[in-house]
């Protein structure tokens, strides 16, 4: 087993205690196959207990170990040392409050996840003791975007959730989407005024760094440019009175 020995520099910050965050140094034997989580965990149950950190499947499942690695946001249970330099720094996920040490307050985007009404809208009333059949064709137009894990990594590299936290953001604004594409939804008239608002797909400016950073390959990116062209196709539709049509 080959140890190499990594030298971490954590973001501490206790609300109660502390006037503002600094950095603690730890030096951690790890083994070549660890992911930088497996240095944090060894940090939290051989060195400092007092280290408070989200984490839970270890296996890019539950998106809760996202955080900074030497300045980008990362799954951290998908980060491997061998990829990292000697010396590390860990931070909490960008543009969000922190609770404590790496733990941030995501309140926020949870508010909006669910702003997006992200579940079925049915106009009529649904078929009694029948289910909405949906060909794999169908399924395969939105599956990428249910593939999200909530680890909010697109919004820590977001420079426009950065400067208004109002914008509705990545994560959101894909699982909109989704909804949008499933052929199953007659809900996309009524999204497309709450996706279409201020703070909705407008204000991104399509710097792509969300899917540069998501690790599930969502590509919230695209999803955001593609309801920019539903929009404004349904915006002329509306103009020139054609009828709004839901799949
Ligand atoms: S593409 Fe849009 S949502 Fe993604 S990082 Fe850039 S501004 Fe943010
Ligand atoms: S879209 Fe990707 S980066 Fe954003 S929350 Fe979902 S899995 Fe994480």
């Amino acid at each position: 087993m080959t140890i190499r020995q990594l030298e971490l520099e954590v973001m501490r910050y206790d609300p109660e205690k502390d006037e503002a965050p600094w950095f603690q140094n730890y030096s951690v034997p790890c083994e070549e196959d660890w992911a930088i989580l497996d240095a944090i965990n060894y940090v939290k149950e051989n060195i400092d207990t007092t280290l408070s950190y989200r984490w839970s499947c270890h296996m890019m499942v539950c998106g809760s170990c996202g955080m900074m690695v030497n300045g980008e946001p990362s799954l951290t249970c998908k980060t491997f040392i061998r990829d990292l330099p000697d010396k590390v720094r860990i931070e909490p996920l960008e543009n969000f409050p922190i609770e404590r040490d790496l733990v941030v307050v995501l309140d926020d985007v949870m508010q909006k996840l669910h702003k997006v009404q992200p579940y079925i809208i049915r106009k009529d009333a649904p078929p009694q003791d029948k289910e909405f059949k949906q060909s794999p064709g169908a399924l395969e137009k939105f599956k990428q975007y249910t593939m999200c894990i909530n680890c909010m990594c697109c919004y820590a590299a977001c420079p426009q959730y950065g400067l208004n936290q109002n914008f509705i953001g990545p994560a959101a604004l894909a699982l909109a989407h989704r909804y949008n594409l499933d052929s199953r939804d007659q809900g996309k008239s009524q999204r497309l005024d709450i996706l279409a608002d201020h703070d909705g797909v407008w204000d991104c400016s399509f710097v792509g760094a969300c899917s540069e950073v998501c690790p599930k390959h969502v590509d919230p990116a695209a999803a955001i440019q593609q309801m920019k062209i539903d929009g404004a196709m349904e915006w002329w539709k509306q103009k020139l009175g054609f009828p709004g049509g839901e799949s």
